[in-house]
């Protein structure tokens, strides 16, 4: 771990923001889902990999009740249906 020499402040709302080089470097996008960890008095921000939940494909994903499917699983689950 390295210190950016970066501050930031918490906001009425209780948001802060992230610099931008730290995004552009980690490829923090809009959108981009980030789980916190709190360890004694750190908080630790880790970017979330967006991989289907079932086979863990990192191939384009759709969200669904706070999951991610890929096309694939998508449409096997799809066939079940059917059935
Ligand atoms: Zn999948």
């Amino acid at each position: 771990m390295r210190n950016t020499g970066l501050q930031g402040r918490i906001d009425s709302l209780g948001r802060l923001c992230i610099p931008k080089i730290i995004r552009d470097g980690l490829g923090l996008e809009q959108g981009t889902l980030i789980t916190l960890w709190v360890e004694q008095d750190r908080i630790i921000l880790q970017k979330q990999e967006q991989t289907c939940v079932f086979c863990h494909s990192s191939a384009p994903c759709i969200e669904y009740k706070q999951k991610l499917i890929c096309g694939e699983c998508l449409k096997t689950l799809l066939r079940f249906r059917s059935k």
